[in-house]
């Protein structure tokens, strides 16, 4: 697969059916999860960021190159996120930004996924957010703000005591950032009203 660096979206064109494909158990076709972790494997290591964005059956829909530390999308691109798996690459290493999951939220994307030189995140989402309101009644933003707000008030203590307890083990910046990053998310995630609605957060 080959990128250039012009910002531009390089559309794959999906038609091209192969009357040799079996369909999946499950119903799909194809192997999505081989496509994406090929993807992967390809941009994980890159210095800046590119973003692929996959159907449910692991059809690619589009790529696009960013900068050192963002992608950008246009309207045309964010219509086409709703129900599908995002996935791109960053280059420090670390979890989701809180851009990440805004974007998700917004756009009613099934899966986002970030890899790096040290681990694969991947956030899930239960339902999106005119879902969220209809079941619970309640602003799916000022939720999502609380609950990241406190999620990450309670990483940085629970940081703070980890960085401590290992002074003295030659522990990296690096090191903390990565910890803390991960207990934000998996606080989000699970130990948040919001994030018990909504989320399913991994790192593998
Ligand atoms: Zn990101």
């Amino acid at each position: 697969m080959e990128c250039k660096n012009t910002g531009e979206i390089l559309k794959i064109k999906l038609a091209g059916f192969n009357p040799n494909q079996k369909r999946n158990k499950d119903g799909t076709w194809g192997d999505g999860g081989k496509n994406i972790s090929k993807f992967e494997n390809e941009i994980r290591n890159n210095k800046k960021e590119t973003a692929a964005l996959y159907d449910k059956d692991g059809n690619l829909i589009l790529i696009k190159e960013g900068n050192l530390s963002s992608v950008s999308f246009n309207m045309g691109e964010l219509v086409q996120m709703r129900g599908n798996t995002l996935t791109h690459n960053h280059p420090n290493g670390l979890g989701f930004s809180r851009a990440d999951i805004t974007t998700s939220l917004q756009t009613g994307l099934y899966e986002i996924r970030a890899v790096g030189k040290y681990h694969d995140y991947s956030m899930k989402f239960k339902t999106d957010f005119l879902a969220y309101r209809r079941q619970y009644g309640t602003g799916v933003w000022a939720d999502f703000k609380k609950a990241y707000n406190d999620s990450n008030f309670i990483a940085r203590g629970k940081t703070d005591d980890w960085v401590q307890g290992k002074w003295d083990t030659g522990l990296t910046l690096k090191d903390a950032n990565l910890f803390r990053s991960h207990t934000h998310m998996t606080e989000l995630a699970e130990n948040t009203e919001f994030g018990q609605r909504m989320l399913i957060y991994r790192r593998d």
